[in-house]
C-alpha cells in the first residue's frame, strides 16, 4: 500500500465527506482602515483536531486566532463554533481560552494560585479548585513547583504553568499564539511532543499559530499555509510536503528544487518534460498534464541520488560537477551544477560513519532521481 508520509493516523474526519466541522471560518475578510489583513478565508477545523496555521510574519494568522477568540470582529463573514456564530459573542463567553507567546502569568503569584486564578474568577468552589489544580499540576508535571513564583522557574516550566492555566477551566478549544517560541531548540523539541500528548490526553481542540514549520509538521495534524491574508493550502504534514500544491507551498516549507520546463508528451501515467535547457525528465502523477503547457518539476534534496558514475538502471539522470558539499553529521547535503548550469541541491544520509569513495569538490557526479520522486506544478 502506498501512502504519502509514513504516517497512518485513524484521525482524519476532513476526508469524511459525513463529518460536521466544529470551526468554520466562512468568507473572512478583516480590515484595518484599508489594509486587508484576512482576505475572504474560508477554512474548517475539526473537533480533537490539532490544527497549525502557518505562515510568515505578519501574513494575518494571530488575527484569524483573535477572531476566534473574540478579540476582534471580522469585518465580514462568519466565524461559528460548533455550529453557533460567533457574531457579538465576548471571549469569556466563548468556549476558547488563548494562550499567548509572552505567558503573561502573575508574578506575584505562586504557580498554583496562577493556575487557579481563572477558577476563582469563575465562582467555582474552594474544593473544586484545589482538586483541579492538584491535576492540573499533574497534567504538566509541576507538582513540587507549587508554592514558587514564576521567577523561580525555569522557561520550559512557565511555559507549562501557562499551559495548565489555560486548560483548567476545561475550554473546548485552546488557542496557542507562537506558544513555544521563548523555549530554546532542544526543549522546544521536548515540548512539542508534550504538547501533543496533552492534546490526545485531554480530548481538545488546538489551533495553534506558528511561523516555524518543523513545529506545524511535528504536531498538527493538518496545516493550513497562509500567505497575506490567504490560505494557499492546508492539508497533512506529509501532504503539505510531499504534493505541495504550488510554488508558493513548495517553496515555504522544506528545501526544493525546481526545473521550469514544458510538458513534451503525455502518456497513460508518465509525463515527459523537456527542460528549458533541453534536458528530458520523465514523472509519474502529473496532473499538470497538457502538452506544451509551461510547468515547473518540483523535487525535494533527499529524493535525488548522487553518485560518480552514471546509473544504469535510473530513469532520470542528470550530468554535473560538485560545486559544494555540505557535512552535518546526520547528512550531507551535495550542490550539484548541472552541465545546464542549474545548480541542484541535493541530501544523502549518512547511515554508516565511514563513506567508501566520497564525492568532492569539482568532481564530475551523476544525479538521478525515480519518476515518482517529484511533483508537476503549474507555471
Ligand atoms: P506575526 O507572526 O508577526 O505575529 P501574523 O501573521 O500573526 O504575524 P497578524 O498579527 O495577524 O500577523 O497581522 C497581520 C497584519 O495585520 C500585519 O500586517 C499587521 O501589521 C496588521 N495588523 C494587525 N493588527 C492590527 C491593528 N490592530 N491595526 C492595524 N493593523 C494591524
Amino acid at each position: 500500500m502506498k501512502s504519502l508520509g509514513s504516517i497512518r493516523r485513524d484521525f482524519a474526519p476532513w476526508n469524511d465527506p459525513s463529518a460536521k466541522p466544529y470551526i468554520q471560518f466562512d468568507s473572512v475578510t478583516k480590515k484595518f482602515g484599508d489594509f486587508t489583513a484576512v482576505n475572504n478565508l474560508s477554512l474548517t477545523i475539526f473537533e480533537r483536531e490539532f490544527f497549525a496555521l502557518l505562515g510568515a510574519s505578519g501574513c494575518g494568522k494571530s488575527t484569524l486566532l483573535r477572531m476566534l477568540a473574540g478579540f476582534e470582529e471580522p469585518t465580514s463573514g462568519r466565524i461559528l463554533l460548533d455550529g453557533q456564530d460567533l457574531r457579538g459573542i465576548p471571549p469569556y463567553r466563548r468556549p476558547v481560552n488563548m494562550m499567548f507567546q509572552s505567558y503573561a502569568l502573575f508574578p506575584h503569584m505562586t504557580v498554583e494560585n496562577n493556575i487557579a486564578f481563572g477558577l476563582k474568577q469563575e465562582g467555582m468552589p474552594k474544593s473544586d479548585i484545589e482538586k483541579r489544580v492538584a491535576e492540573m499540576l499533574k497534567l504538566v508535571k509541576l507538582e513540587q513547583f507549587a508554592k514558587r513564583k514564576p521567577h523561580q522557574l525555569s522557561g520550559g516550566q512557565r511555559q507549562r504553568v501557562a499551559l495548565a492555566r489555560s486548560v483548567a477551566k476545561r475550554p473546548k478549544v485552546l488557542l496557542l499564539d507562537e506558544p513555544l517560541g521563548a523555549l530554546d531548540k532542544k526543549l522546544r523539541e521536548e515540548t512539542q511532543f508534550e504538547l501533543m500528548d496533552l492534546q490526545q490526553e485531554l480530548g481538545l481542540t488546538f489551533v495553534v499559530v506558528t511561523h516555524d514549520q518543523e513545529e506545524a509538521m511535528t504536531m498538527a495534524d493538518r496545516i493550513a499555509i497562509m500567505d497575506k491574508g490567504e490560505v494557499m493550502q492546508v492539508a497533512t504534514p506529509a501532504e503539505v510536503y510531499e504534493a505541495p500544491a504550488s510554488r508558493f507551498v513548495a517553496h515555504f516549507v522544506g528545501n526544493v528544487n525546481m526545473f521550469e520546463g514544458k510538458v513534451a508528451e503525455r502518456a497513460a501515467n508518465t509525463t515527459r518534460i523537456t527542460g528549458a535547457t533541453g534536458a528530458q525528465i520523465v514523472v509519474e502523477n502529473s496532473t499538470e498534464s497538457k502538452a506544451g503547457s509551461d510547468i515547473v518539476f518540483a523535487i525535494r534534496p533527499e529524493k535525488i541520488k548522487v553518485s560518480s558514475k552514471k546509473p544504469t538502471d535510473a530513469v532520470n539522470a542528470l550530468e554535473g560537477e560538485v560545486y559544494d558539499v555540505a557535512y552535518l553529521g546526520d547528512m550531507t547535503v551535495y550542490h550539484i551544477r548541472l552541465d545546464d548550469g542549474q545548480i541542484i541541491r541535493a541530501s544523502a544520509l549518512n547511515a554508516a560513519r565511514v563513506t567508501e569513495d566520497p564525492l568532492t569538490w569539482n568532481d564530475r557526479a551523476w544525479v538521478s532521481f525515480r519518476p515518482d520522486a517529484g511533483v508537476v506544478l503549474a507555471r
